[in-house]
């Protein structure tokens, strides 16, 4: 070979041994992929439908005879949905779990999910304990990670959840009809109490029972108003301005009752707390002879549900004081 001439190999191995010191340093795109997203939930992937997943171009789901696919995408960013100083596995977690509670509303069964991540670098620790976070949320409810998409940039995260429902049984915010009850799961006000006090790193606040950090995504409930519920709802942004949005798909308007309102803690109970959002519990509206039911799957399941006020003519959502007075209430988190 003459000196100076272009040769073809010994260019590739250049550029390869290039390519190798920089994985060396740190890992390609491949193996990020391999390393931290892959193997999660593997063992639910068959009795979900799922024949082809991470690695190939596009995940193979089969759907079941006489079902419904039901399914749902979230993005949450720093800032908004999650913060800077909390765990990796903690973002995870909640990232998952405020995209399942929109399946739990629908009253669908989980049966995977997808993560597509936009990640500033690719620090291990930090993806460990990512990691950690969708394994918790996969083992918990069963269900497999089966793709995504991984790009560099300012930190996001978006997951899209998939599950079923019983042909035709799907929950809509669509179905109130006058003179429904309307029944909250839980208590609200607890995720939002936890933020304050995460922020101010209060002693002895307990991270690991925290309702911000680890919301409930209450796929239980759901499953078992099918049938029952006329309609559904995830308090995501604010109990008022989401059972709002019932009231308007559903050409209603509602009166709540303060007292019977379930704070978190009623020794603190602050009408603020009402719409401050973030609870993820289950707001659902039911015809009041299906309320003897609704006690019994609320005993059983060990959750809490309670009567808050019933669906009227109108278009207003009108929060009641004990004095029968109508309150102003403050509205819930708007993102625009
Ligand atoms: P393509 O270039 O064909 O879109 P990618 O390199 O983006 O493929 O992804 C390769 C495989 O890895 C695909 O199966 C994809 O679903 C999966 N994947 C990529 N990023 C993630 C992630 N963050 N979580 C789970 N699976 C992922
Ligand atoms: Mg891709």
């Amino acid at each position: 070979m003459l000196e100076g001439e272009w040769e073809p190999q010994v260019y590739l191995n250049q550029f390869l041994k290039n390519k190798s010191l920089e994985f060396e340093n740190s890992l390609g795109e491949y193996e990020l992929i391999q390393e931290y997203f892959s193997d999660i939930g593997s063992s639910y992937l068959k009795k979900n439908g799922i024949s082809l997943s991470i690695g190939d171009d596009a995940t193979l789901i089969n759907t079941p005879e006489n079902k419904d696919s039901v399914q749902s995408v979230d993005t949450a960013l720093e800032g908004v949905h999650f913060f800077n100083w909390m765990e990796p596995k903690d973002i995870a977690y909640r990232s998952v779990a405020i995209a399942l509670s929109d399946l739990a509303a629908c009253g669908a069964s989980p049966s995977w999910f997808m993560l597509s991540i936009t990640l500033k670098d690719k620090s291990k620790d930090w993806l460990t304990s990512f990691r950690q976070g969708l394994i918790d949320v996969s083992d918990e409810f069963k269900i497999p990670l089966i793709g995504g998409d991984t790009t560099r940039g300012g930190l996001s995260i978006t997951v899209h959840v998939g599950g079923i429902v019983d042909r035709g049984k799907f929950i809509s915010r669509k179905g109130a009809k006058e003179g429904d009850l309307i029944f909250l799961s839980g208590s609200i006000g607890s995720a939002t109490n936890d933020l304050t006090s995460l922020r101010k790193e209060k002693k002895g606040f307990k991270k690991n029972n925290s309702r911000y950090l680890r919301p409930k995504a209450r796929i239980s409930i759901g499953k078992e108003i099918i049938g029952i519920a006329n309609s559904a709802i995830d308090i995501s942004d604010g109990l008022i301005q989401d059972l709002q949005h019932i009231c308007k798909e559903s050409n209603l308007g509602a009166n709540v009752y303060l007292k019977d309102i379930p704070f978190y803690d009623l020794k603190r109970a602050k009408i603020e707390y009402i719409n401050s959002g973030d609870d993820y519990e289950i707001c659902f509206t039911a015809d009041p002879l299906q309320k003897k039911r609704i006690n019994k799957i609320s005993k059983d399941l060990n959750i809490p549900i309670t009567v808050i006020g019933e669906t009227v003519k109108g278009r207003e959502v009108r929060v009641i004081s004990e004095d029968g007075l109508e309150l102003e209430i403050e509205s819930g988190y708007k993102h625009f």
